[in-house]
């Protein structure tokens, strides 16, 4: 299914792509050197770090598959970590734990080398769209054919990778509208996107379907999913374990009803803010000004099941 030609094609692409790379990081200026680092979790899965995104990937008798593909710019250093991590080295398959460009940079050069892009319905949509994120002031451009999810689902999925299950699921209007976790049993470890945060206030992207409500759920789902030795591995950053996860699933549920408080009371972001809702989880999160702000903005997506507000 994969030709030998086309596996020289992918690597001579990935050769040419570094050189490049290299050049435009010179022109450019920018300092993406090689901090891409592959940690060995399990018998069968291997982290990596450093590429913008927590990857995950596990090999198979037909070749490796990922969760998630870091930046685009650092989408050539990252694949030649990855495929250093088998003899098959070809990527059979990539997920995307949501449409954001940490997560789905690897897309354009795995999906031309006819790899299978496996994505929530709605991550498809958003990655063929332009999409402007009014929080970040920031137009995304529409991404190419090759590189949008050529395998979607709306529920939930299973797959079997050699001797290691994948179990994935969706998490409606969460972090965004396309969030999945991706749950490794034998190997007990769960990639959860964005739903998880670390050291920061998880980003409500409510210009793509974000939003508090959704979000409480999914962190429930999550939780439902994790033992105590579950290693959790969050969007960006360090593995988390449950007991994080119920720390932060605790702290959106007390944050979604004093929000909606403040906003049956009349009271905009601004106002919100200033009433500083969340002083207690702010050694923990952080600076809480753009979760307020976009959990306000998502919760008036939702104002008729939140009631009392119009
Ligand atoms: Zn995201």
């Amino acid at each position: 299914m994969f030709s030998s030609s086309n596996r020289r094609d992918f690597l001579e692409m990935l050769v040419g792509g570094a050189a490049g790379l290299s050049l435009s990081k010179i022109t450019r200026g920018q300092q993406h050197s090689s901090s891409i680092t592959a940690n060995r979790i399990s018998d069968n899965l291997v982290e990596v770090t450093g590429a913008g995104g927590n990857v995950m990937v596990v090999a198979g008798p037909d070749g490796l598959v990922m969760v998630n593909g870091g930046l685009p710019e650092l989408s050539v250093d990252l694949l030649k970590v990855v495929s250093n991590q088998s003899k098959a080295q070809r990527v059979q398959a990539i997920f995307n734990t949501d449409w954001h460009l940490e997560h789905t940079g690897s897309n354009e050069i795995l999906g031309k080398a006819g790899a299978k892009i496996i994505a929530h319905e709605n991550t498809k949509l958003w990655l063929g769209a332009e999409v402007f994120v009014e929080w970040e002031n920031r137009t995304y451009k529409a991404r190419p054919r090759e590189a949008l999810p050529n395998e979607t689902f709306y529920t939930t999925g299973k797959m079997i990778v050699g001797n290691e299950q994948i179990e994935y699921g969706h998490m409606p209007q969460a972090h965004t509208d396309g969030d999945i976790y991706v749950f490794f049993p034998r190997s007990n470890v769960l990639m959860a996107g964005d739903v998880v945060s670390v050291g920061k206030y998880p980003i409500l992207d409510y210009t793509t379907g974000g939003w508090i409500g959704g979000l409480v759920d999914a962190t429930k789902t999550l939780l439902k999913l994790a033992n105590a030795e579950t290693r959790i591995v969050p969007g960006t950053g360090p593995l988390q374990t449950r007991a994080d996860l119920e720390a932060q699933s605790e702290m959106l549920a007390t944050m979604k009803d004093r929000l909606v408080k403040l906003m049956r009371q009349g009271m905009g972001p601004k106002d919100m803010i200033a009433a500083a809702p969340t002083k207690e989880f702010d050694a923990k999160w952080g600076n809480p000004e753009l979760f307020i702000s976009n959990a306000y903005r998502g919760m008036w997506g939702h104002v008729r099941e939140l009631g009392g507000i119009v």
